[in-house]
């Protein structure tokens, strides 16, 4: 396939997944998180030199540091398979068969094409054969992918793999409803537009019980 730079403009610009797997080098933990931040830290130098910032002002001199430490311990951390969360799981004593949905859990990510915020809600569904999970290990999954330079197809895929693995069952769905800064806020600049993404396994790609997951998503929860 030819990666010429219009080639790639338009896998960008349309936000497409080339893959379910996040497309990481195999040498990519070969340097330590200290190392990386050292590394991001000239790049990030390099880039507001060019663009002409006097890095000696007070206010900036700070931000090249501020930011690898961003990217490496924060909004990329995800990256790092030694911090998966281990997926604490229980037999399920109480014999509750029915759907359990976890709603509006939120999602901070980031748009792997254009290195800016995917913001939004996810909301997951199980149906337990057996085995349930904490309800916050489902809201650290989430987080867990989320931090990563994502595409929202693939956030949505990851969450139902990572939790259909852990519970032992395809009966798990995701639905994440996002807006996405590279379209609301540069582009076409579409503020009101929002992404949504949905992945259905096992029993939910049945119709009803697929409208029952969408129905719980839509109550309004007050307390
Ligand atoms: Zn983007």
């Amino acid at each position: 396939m030819a990666h010429n730079d219009d080639f790639q403009d338009e896998i960008g610009n349309n936000h497409i997944a080339t893959s379910a797997k996040n497309p990481v080098r195999k040498d990519a933990f070969v340097l330590t998180d200290d190392q990386k931040i050292e590394s991001i830290k000239k790049d990030v130098e390099n880039i507001l030199q060019t663009l002409g910032m006097d890095l000696t002002d007070d206010s900036l001199s700070g931000t090249p540091n501020r930011v690898a430490k961003m990217f490496v311990k924060e909004i990329f951390g995800g990256l790092n398979p030694n911090k998966k969360p281990k997926p604490s799981t229980f037999d399920n004593n109480y014999k509750y068969g029915e759907m359990l949905v976890e709603k509006n859990i939120v999602v901070y990510s980031t748009c792997e094409h254009h290195l800016l915020p995917i913001i939004g809600r996810a909301h997951v569904a199980y149906i337990s054969n057996g085995t349930v999970i904490g309800l916050s290990k489902m809201n650290r999954i989430v987080e867990y992918y989320s931090k990563r330079p994502q595409v929202q197809e693939r956030l949505t895929m990851q969450i139902v793999q990572e939790l259909q693995i852990a519970l032992g069952t395809d009966d798990v769905a995701c639905v994440i409803d996002a807006k996405h800064l590279c379209v609301n806020s540069r582009g076409i600049k579409d503020i009101e537009s929002s992404t949504v993404t949905s992945e259905f396994g096992g029993k939910f790609k049945n119709l009803e019980t697929r409208r029952e997951f969408l129905d719980y998503i839509k109550l309004d929860t007050k307390f």
